[in-house]
């Protein structure tokens, strides 16, 4: 669910920022980290597969929650822990932070898949791609972490600046970014993160910088129901939805920022010979703006209201009032890390250093939230490649994942500095 909307500025050899990730390219410990993530790439399909068999649909991630805490002690993270909302932590302390407590360069993933319970996760290798669903939304993203976790631990590689490594709950549809919200406006660590990095779903290419804002709400009209022959006249819900929906549908939306808004649901009703008690509808509203989406959100509620009055008024009893009720049902806050940013500009050189040409893009992801405030964040791929994503015949292929990976290394490494 992403579109480019960017044109990506290409870089000149002389990039400050290239340079600086050539000079990290030349040290022995970070050759010896690319070579051991080329030649860890069967156990970290391996993990893969072990994510993706335990469980995670949302606001039931527990269970794989513990195996990505357990995993996190056994490479030697610190401070590990689970926070109140559910998301995992553990702190690789930088040289010049030895306790951990100073500024923290946060690379996360997803514990969460959009898959309810009792679906069938196990996985299937078939032709040399392996399927399952979840695989590559986000089982790619969170084994990609853990083996960026064992790299540094393993090889090993330390950094000036301390690392926070995160598994967050609650990203997928209903979680609405519960875990990353509970982050960074109430775990104390968050207040600490001073760039994030969430890994999410597979590629080398894209690098998400703008945040794709979503409101969603359920918009439902009650009245009193009754017989369609002898207590017509009455006001209809069904029919108050119907003028909700025209003037919801006939809103002009702009074409940029991009804006739009869906009618997803529409639900309501007894029988075709019975007056409705109730409808609703659930509408969702998208937009790279935060004022478009203020805008449109103003035209839902005034849309309600009119259109409740409008049944109201041709209804033959005047004294019988009908309902409109308006719930929000989740809020994804929008902005963008500008591309000029450092954050921006040393994953753009990392992507080129590693091959590949940078795709910068818009999407809804954990990283909506610290760009909300202000903090300077993006979501990249994890490697390989993936198709019929949030289906049941998603299927994925770890093939060139390394070179993600190491890309993801290298813009880590140049945020947080090699130590000496
Ligand atoms: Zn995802």
């Amino acid at each position: 669910m992403a579109f480019s909307l960017f044109r990506t500025p290409s870089s000149a050899p002389s990039d400050p920022h290239t340079v600086e990730l050539e000079a990290i390219l030349k040290d022995p410990a970070v050759s010896r980290a690319f070579r051991y993530l080329e030649n860890s790439t069967r156990e970290t399909t391996r993990e893969l597969i072990t994510i993706n068999e335990i469980p995670a649909p949302p606001f039931k991630e527990q269970e794989r929650a513990q195996f990505v805490c357990q995993r996190f002690q056994e490479m030697g993270l610190q401070q590990v822990h689970q926070d109140l909302e559910g998301n995992i932590l553990g702190i690789l302390p930088g040289r010049s932070d030895p306790a951990g407590t100073g500024p923290l360069i946060a690379l996360a993933a997803h514990i969460d898949s959009v898959f309810p319970e009792g679906t069938d996760v196990s996985v299937r290798l078939e032709h040399g791609r392996f399927f399952g669903p979840g695989l590559g939304d986000n089982g790619s993203g969170l084994a990609g972490l853990l083996a960026l976790v064992r790299c540094f631990t393993q090889v090993p590689l330390s950094t000036e600046h301390s690392l926070i490594f995160v598994g967050t709950v609650g990203e997928e549809g209903p979680g609405n970014l519960r875990g990353v919200r509970h982050l960074f406006l109430q775990n104390p660590c968050g207040r600490n993160i001073t760039e994030f990095i969430a890994l999410d779903g597979p590629g080398i290419e894209r690098i998400t910088h703008q945040a794709l804002g979503s409101r969603r709400f359920e918009v439902k009209f009650e009245g009193p129901g009754g017989h369609s022959w002898g207590d017509f006249g009455i006001v209809n819900p069904v029919h108050a939805l119907g003028r909700f929906i025209y003037q919801m549908t006939s809103c002009q939306l702009p074409p940029l920022p991009r804006t739009t808004c869906t009618i997803g649901v529409i639900e309501g009703g007894t029988s075709v010979n019975t007056i409705p008690g109730w409808a609703r509808c659930e509408v969702d509203l998208r937009s790279t703006s935060e004022t478009e989406l203020d805008r449109l959100e103003g035209h839902l509620r005034t849309a309600a209201q009119l259109a409740a009055q409008e049944e109201e008024r041709a209804s033959l009893h005047a004294h019988i009032r009908l309902k409109s009720l308006i719930t929000s049902m989740g809020n994804r806050p929008s902005g963008i890390t500008p591309v000029d940013s450092r954050l921006v500009r040393l994953a753009l050189e990392a992507t080129r250093l590693r091959g590949a040409k940078p795709l910068l893009d818009c999407a809804s992801t954990d990283s909506n939230l610290p760009i909300s405030l202000g903090i300077p964040a993006i979501t990249i791929g994890a490697g390989g490649r993936c198709g019929g994503c949030h289906t049941l015949d998603e299927w994925y292929d770890p093939t060139g994942r390394e070179t993600s990976l190491q890309r993801t290394l290298l813009l880590v490494l140049g945020l947080a500095g090699l130590a000496a």
